[in-house]
């Protein structure tokens, strides 16, 4: 007799509880902007990865609204049979422009497109060099694949060197980094870590998932802040399901590229394309941010303020550059804490504790828009004061 399936839910779900790793959902009662709405109350949101402003914008609203009206509801198939339009062809050839490659190819998601392009790149013989906090898609990507897996020190430049001098191969070494860390908002040293990779013919696969929208001009993204676009061994990833606000991720390079993924991305080949709603949506999201320049400035301003602040009040806010802002609490109880404290206060912003992060480095993880006003920031700061002293971090 072997284990039922109500067994192997139950023991599961035990042991993530006992482990203190079970997750709940928060539900949002109110469109994704910088003030939303949780328990039924008005509440500024610092949860989200809005940067921009963008996912409840009227002029994305009104593009997805004019390509579903066109177009209808659904594309009906994958991209490889009868499933890629002219909007999906018109939105890649503007995404390549936008980013000054040669092409660009979307897949369904962020996630699926790491999947999908390690996968296309990587054969048995290659050797893959991995930040140690790399986001968890690339690391199922890389599992899905052979090539020989080395993990780097985060954001160590020469401990990649000493890696990359000592593991040989025929084939391809391929260095794997965020652009920007999710979690700690800390940027990749691309200016140290390009040179090393070069000197070692190695190959650099950046996904940019928090740095497009935000880094760099016009927010072209952490591989055009330290001018690497032109290099042909730089791969950019990235998401359209963050700053972009819609969803989607794409790889940006050389039309070769391009040509392999449609080949050999099994996400690609085997998952329904998007629907114009979506592509009509992400269209409007270019046209802002380059109509709209201002709006990075905005993200940036208020980033420096909201930083400032916390570290007035006494808070760590670790290493981030970012908008990513983290203030530390320590044990994950206490992060937990800390964000159902603030909630009551109304703001929201969620508790990150192991593994999401390591052991006692437990924190709230605060993303600043470009759509908060001072007001709101203010409101957030001042509850961060009242619940930072009552659990006596500050
Ligand atoms: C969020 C994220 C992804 C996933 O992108 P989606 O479009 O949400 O699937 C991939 N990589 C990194 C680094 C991310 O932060």
């Amino acid at each position: 007799m072997g284990l039922s399936l109500r067994q192997r839910v139950q023991n599961e779900l035990q042991r993530l509880k006992s482990d203190g790793l079970y997750i709940s959902l928060k539900v949002l009662e109110a469109p994704q902007d910088a003030v939303t709405r949780v328990n039924g109350k008005d509440v500024v949101n610092l949860a989200s990865n809005n940067y921009l402003g963008f996912a409840n914008h009227p002029h994305l609203k009104a593009r997805a609204k004019e390509y579903l009206e066109k177009w209808g509801a659904g594309s009906g198939a994958v991209r490889t049979i009868a499933g890629t339009f002219t909007y999906h062809q018109e939105f890649e050839e503007k995404l390549a422009a936008f980013k000054g490659t040669e092409s660009a190819l979307v897949l369904t998601a962020g996630f699926t497109a790491n999947q999908g392009v390690l996968g296309s790149l990587l054969q048995e013989a290659d050797i893959t060099f991995s930040d140690e906090l790399n986001h968890a898609s690339i690391i199922d990507g890389l599992r899905l694949t052979k090539a020989k897996r080395v993990v780097y020190r985060h954001a160590d430049a020469e401990h990649l060197e000493e890696l990359l001098k000592t593991n040989h191969t025929e084939g391809l070494k391929l260095v794997v980094t965020d652009g920007v860390f999710s979690m700690d908002g800390d940027i990749a040293p691309l200016d140290k870590i390009v040179p090393v990779a070069r000197r070692y013919n190695a190959v650099v696969y950046v996904d940019d998932a928090h740095g497009s929208g935000v880094l760099g001009k016009l927010g072209k993204g952490t591989v055009h802040h330290f001018g690497f676009q032109e290099d042909p061994n730089v791969v950019q990833v990235a998401t359209l399901s963050k700053a972009w606000a819609v969803v989607g991720g794409y790889a940006a390079g050389a039309k070769e590229l391009r040509d392999i993924l449609i080949n050999k991305a099994r996400p690609f080949l085997f998952s329904t394309s998007h629907p114009p709603a979506v592509v009509g949506a992400l269209i409007g999201a270019l046209e802002l941010i380059q109509k709209e320049p201002r709006r990075i400035d905005k993200l940036w301003e208020n980033t420096q303020y909201f930083k400032d602040e916390l570290a007035r009040l006494g808070f760590d806010t670790m290493d981030s550059k970012t908008p990513i802002t983290p203030v530390l609490f320590g044990e994950t109880k206490a992060a937990f804490e800390a964000s159902r404290m603030l909630l009551e206060r109304g703001v929201f912003a969620v508790g990150i504790g192991f593994p999401t992060v390591p052991k006692g480095r437990a924190r709230i993880r605060n993303i600043v828009t470009a759509a908060h006003t001072k007001e709101m920031l203010d409101k957030g700061l001042e509850a961060y004061g009242a619940v930072g002293k009552a659990l006596q971090v500050i």
